[in-house]
């Protein structure tokens, strides 16, 4: 039977490429919604690896299952690495996702140097503690404007390096194959993170 592990996460889209990615390794993933909800962890540290750690072994605790935790954000170089762990905040904890990359945008106006990257920090914990992290980053550069309506976040203003489209104009596959999410799940895999039961 594959395994089953619990992602801590609200976020929808993250969910579906947590599913996509980790499926061909015959690693199922169990949502919020299956175990009748998870508790919200507030994510207070300063790194996304304390973050990813805060998250999965809260969940772990107070559910009992076997938990990963996906804790992520975009560094842009000529920003000394905003929005960084403050992604999801940037812009205020209202503001949408447009507004957010609209902001980003505003900010790098004046700047020549648009080179950026996506980091993934994974922590997998059983209810008694930590079993390990991985983490995994993707390259490129912030376009000019907005293209594209697939993916979520930041996706319409990155264009990973290699390619003409940002994220937002790839095809789900080729997003999960190239990024940090993908990158992560596939060194925590590597390194055994989801050998469990
Ligand atoms: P958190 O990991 O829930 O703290 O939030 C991560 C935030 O970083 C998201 O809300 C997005 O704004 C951004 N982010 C992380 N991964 C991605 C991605 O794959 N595409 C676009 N934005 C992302």
């Amino acid at each position: 039977m594959p395994k089953q592990l619990l992602a801590a996460t609200s976020n929808r889209h993250k969910l579906v490429e947590l599913r996509a990615i980790l499926k061909p390794c015959r690693i199922g993933c169990l949502g919020p919604d299956d175990v009748g909800g998870i508790p919200d962890v507030e994510e207070t540290g300063t790194t996304f690896e304390a973050n990813a750690i805060r998250k999965a072994t809260a969940v772990a605790a107070a559910t009992g299952y076997t938990v990963f935790a996906d804790d992520s954000g975009l560094e842009v170089l000529a920003l000394g690495g905003e929005p960084g762990v403050y992604s999801a905040r940037y812009a205020g904890a209202d503001a949408s996702d447009a507004e957010r990359c609209q902001l980003l945008l505003e900010r790098l106006a004046t700047h020549t140097d648009r080179r950026a990257r996506f980091v993934c920090v994974v922590a997998v914990a059983a209810p008694d503690g930590l079993i390990g992290t991985a983490d995994g980053e993707v390259r490129g550069t912030i376009a000019e404007a907005p293209r594209g309506t697939s993916g979520f976040g930041y996706d319409p203003v990155f264009v990973p390096d290699g390619f003409d489209g940002t994220f937002a104009e790839l095809s789900a596959g080729e997003k999960d194959r190239i990024s940090h999410r993908g990158n992560a799940l596939k060194t925590a895999v590597a390194a055994g993170l989801f050998d469990i039961q």
